[in-house]
């Protein structure tokens, strides 16, 4: 039976670029989809921005730039990690997108008719400077509890208290420093409260297996525990980033009620595309619709989202599958601590994404647990096992069918017939194991099976089978058959490792792209391709370019936290490459006078643009804005150090009246300045300077 399933991932918010986190959760999804679509199932799989909201609003305002802009430049920088990691969506949209502020509407209207809809007014912070309410992450003040000084309004980073924004001490504005005042608004509220939804919520949450067992304990708590559910507030005041509440003009939807409508957005967008009839999908009773997301938003998924859709009538999810967090070594991933890691800068040094991605398979189960990097394990994982065993059988047995028969296969071995039967009957197993999402499972069934190839091979010795010249049609089975075992694991792993597979696919010169053709064995005579070396092994060494480096004094997040854009460190430095040395600084330039320094008009600039220039291994092109009405144009020579996204909406400083450069790209307008080592191959770090927040384009640096 060939299922029909739509599958998406969390929409990651467009206020950063992804974190690993986001490639575990799309490396988890990627595997399943792959699995299914083997199975011969038709299969959806869509991901999108999560645009909305107050965060991305301010930030777009304090890089001065429009939120459609700054979702913009973040939305342009994913490629590059979905295609790095070979992750396959089949659609990447927004949820700013038009299709998700119809079906939002849409929905809230329904479930306006369906008397869901409820409103009351409430009393809440108010900015009076920047004349807008306050979300609790944006007022502080001191705890009531311990007088801890700029803590946040909902919780107390000091000694933990959680409380509301009401009760802090001196309560402040972290947008403007004013003092918030009360004040009171309408707000809209989905009755999530209401029987119906009650009722509907249980049966949904706890039959079918649709959620994993402690998912649907938790849910049964949430629905069963004090006061049970309540009214979900789906309102906010402008000014927002959002979209409008239909007959409500001022009046936006909270960001998490349109966030889950970008699945069907998505979809919707996919299939206008594809010419696809959205409706007719989506009414289908053979449609399965089915979201991989992370432990911390089952809340959302698992209640307010089935409801939203149940008294919309709109299809209501299959399965809702929640993972856990990565950490690092057993401990959270931290900048601060040097134990963060960087997807773009894991594919920048070098490192192969499968050797990511049979490493996550590796340790990945259906259970909601967190799964731990341990740069060891790491190595040894891929090393032992997968070079080790798999790959390994192929350089074993590919150089004497090129070299001794033409790349020409022979006969199989009927001594293996047994061996070949077990093998079958593993990718059975191995097929319902991906199926359950038990890839750590299925990895080490695999395994199970290299290991037996590889007791085949040891115990045939081609290599001394090729000593004797009588012995050459053995020779021509044993190596045969060992590669007939090498195809079947390459089927087995095609999920988790598809440029690997597809290699193969193309050296043994026969399909690795469904489940069946593991069972088709390669014909007497059949032709292949010469051998290529199929995959590096790692070395540990490379870890020390993998994290960044410990933040020394590490900057208060709390000073950030709320509308931080967090961009992952500058590449390429080691712990090792930043400790200061006051000996070995570089030499003093010789004395000036202030005179000969107010020569060099140093100007902050913005960065309203960077990209990467076609032929160049060393410069990236900047645009600026100084302030002058008109933009700059820049080469910098920091592309070693910098991915542009990274540098998009900064502000730095430059040497504005430096005399215009023409190069071999255009004409550079100017410089930005960046500090590195005298010696930039033995310590290769570069460090563009960024101004403190408030300085503006076009200010004089004196
Ligand atoms: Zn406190």
């Amino acid at each position: 039976m060939t299922r029909q399933l739509f599958v998406t991932t969390a929409l990651p918010y467009a206020n950063a670029p992804f974190h690993l986190g986001h490639i575990m959760e799309y490396i988890q999804a990627d595997i399943w989809v792959r699995h299914q679509r083997m199975s011969g199932s038709e299969v959806h799989f869509v991901g999108a921005d999560d645009a909305h909201g107050a965060p991305i609003m301010i930030a777009a305002e304090k890089a001065g730039i429009t939120p459609q802009q700054f979702v913009a430049q973040i939305a342009a920088g994913r490629k590059q990690y979905l295609d790095g990691f070979h992750i396959e969506f089949d659609n990447w949209h927004s949820t700013d997108g038009i299709e998700n502020h119809e079906l939002s509407q849409d929905i809230y209207r329904k479930l306006k008719a369906a008397g869901f809809i409820t409103s009351k007014t409430i009393e809440q912070f108010y900015d009076p400077v920047k004349k807008m309410f306050l979300p609790d992450r944006y007022i502080k003040g001191e705890c009531p509890k311990c007088a801890a000084k700029d803590q946040y309004g909902d919780s107390c980073e000091v000694c933990s208290a959680v409380y509301s924004p009401t009760d802090l001490i001196k309560p402040y504005s972290v947008l403007t420093g004013a003092t918030p005042v009360m004040k009171s608004s309408e707000h809209f509220f989905f009755k999530l409260s209401d029987q119906k939804c009650v009722d509907f919520l249980r049966t949904w949450a706890l039959q079918d297996d649709r959620l994993q067992s402690e998912v649907a304990n938790k849910c049964k708590e949430w629905l069963e525990g004090d006061g049970g559910l309540g009214d979900w507030d789906i309102s906010r005041d402008a000014p927002y980033f959002g979209i409008e509440i239909p007959d409500q003009p001022g009046k936006y939807f909270y960001v998490w009620l349109d966030a889950p409508v970008g699945y069907l957005a998505s979809l919707k967008n996919y299939f206008a595309k594809t010419g696809r009839d959205f409706d007719a999908f989506m009414a289908d009773p053979m449609t399965e619709q089915i979201h991989f997301i992370g432990k911390d938003i089952t809340y959302f998924h698992t209640l307010f989202w089935p409801a939203m859709l149940k008294f919309s009538g709109y299809k209501i999810p299959d399965n809702v599958y929640a993972h856990g967090f990565v950490t690092v070594s057993g401990e959270k991933m931290s900048k601060s601590r040097g134990t963060g890691i960087s997807p773009l800068r894991y594919l920048d040094i070098g490192m192969n994404p499968e050797w990511l991605r049979y490493y996550f398979a590796a340790k990945l189960n259906a259970k909601v647990e967190d799964l731990d990097m341990n740069p060891e394990d790491f190595v040894a994982r891929v090393n032992a096992d997968l070079i080790g065993k798999y790959v390994n059988i192929a350089s074993r047995a590919a150089g004497f069918i090129t070299k001794r028969f033409d790349g020409r296969l022979g006969a199989a071995d009927p001594e293996a017939h047994d061996l070949m039967q077990t093998t079958f009957a593993a990718v059975a197993e191995v097929k319902e194991f991906y199926e359950a999402r038990e890839y750590s499972k299925a990895l080490r069934r695999i395994m199970e099976v290299a290991d037996h190839a590889n007791q085949y091979v040891a115990q045939k010795a081609p290599w001394l089978i090729a000593k004797d010249p009588a012995r050459e049609e053995e020779l021509h089975r044993v190596c045969t058959t060992a590669l007939g075992l090498f195809k079947i694991l390459s089927v087995m792993l095609a999920p988790v490792l598809p440029q690997l597979t597809k290699a193969v696919a193309s050296w043994l010169n026969c399909p690795i792209a469904s489940w069946d053709d593991a069972l088709v064995a390669l014909e007497e005579n059949h032709q292949i391709g010469e051998y290529q070396h199929l995959m590096q092994r790692v070395d540990i060494k490379i870890f020390d370019q993998l994290f960044d480096s410990p933040v020394p004094g590490s900057v208060s997040e709390a000073v950030a936290a709320p509308v931080t854009t967090t961009a992952p460190a500058p590449a390429l430095t080691t712990p090792a490459a930043t400790a200061t040395n006051a000996a070995a600084i570089e030499e003093l330039a010789p004395e000036i006078t202030i005179d000969d320094f107010s020569r060099i008009d140093l100007r902050i600039a913005r960065i309203v643009n960077c990209e990467q220039v076609e032929g160049s291994t060393k410069l990236l092109r900047l645009t600026l804005d100084v302030g002058e009405g008109r933009t700059r144009n820049v080469f910098s020579g920091i592309k070693s150090a910098y991915q542009p996204e990274q540098l998009i909406g900064k502000f730095t400083v430059m040497v504005a009246n430096l005399a215009p450069r023409k190069m071999k790209f255009g004409i550079s307008e100017g410089m930005v300045l960046a500090a590195s080592a005298e010696d930039e191959k033995a310590n290769p770090g570069l460090y563009i300077l960024e101004a403190w927040p408030g300085a503006q384009p076009g200010m004089r640096v004196r």
